[in-house]
């Protein structure tokens, strides 16, 4: 268990595809505790397997209320609902953030770390959170969903707050 280094942009792991887990085995568990560490220890929302160089499907989502982070494996969006705006960043693009549409709401379906499969519903920034974190896991970035470059910005953290992944501010008009 440790935190690993983030892969940054435009680092080529993060443009690939990971491959779907078949059997969750000693390196995926490993992989799990890796990708849970990195995560709380960059204090954001969320981390893909491929940010830190596996291309593997599994991912990592913390929002603000959890405890401790989840690990969701081979997860998939398999149902999605409404459009709002959102001021989004990620940890492989250390201070820029930008400005773009995500789900109201959306099903979601995978594996937990024992092989369970579990469907749920995730609204606000969880479903944000699940759209982000699969659109790694298909070589997918954030900036791709920023409509124009005008959208894009820079924002230098204070002293007092933690690199920010998903989320700044939620906007959620529709
Ligand atoms: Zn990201």
């Amino acid at each position: 268990m440790a935190k690993v280094p983030v892969l940054e942009y435009p680092h080529i792991i993060l443009r690939r595809k990971a491959k779907k887990v078949n059997k969750i085995d000693r390196s995926i568990q490993r992989l799990a505790d890796d990708l849970s560490d990195t995560l709380v220890a960059s204090g954001g929302v969320g981390l893909a397997a491929n940010q830190i160089g596996v291309l593997r499907r599994v991912i990592a989502i913390q929002i603000p209320e959890d405890p401790e982070p989840t690990i969701y494996i081979n997860p998939e969006i398999i149902h999605r609902e409404g459009k709002r705006e959102v001021h989004e960043g990620c940890l492989s693009f250390p201070n820029l953030y930008g400005i773009l549409n995500r789900s109201m709401w959306g099903k979601v379906k995978g594996m937990d770390r024992k092989s369970k499969i579990f469907r749920l519903r995730a609204e606000g920034l969880l479903a944000q959170a699940f759209e982000h974190e699969i659109d790694h896991l298909n070589g997918i970035l954030f900036i791709d969903h920023v409509a124009d470059h005008e959208n894009l910005y820079r924002h230098e953290p204070g002293p007092d707050s933690l690199g920010e992944e998903a989320v700044v501010t939620t906007n959620t008009s529709s």
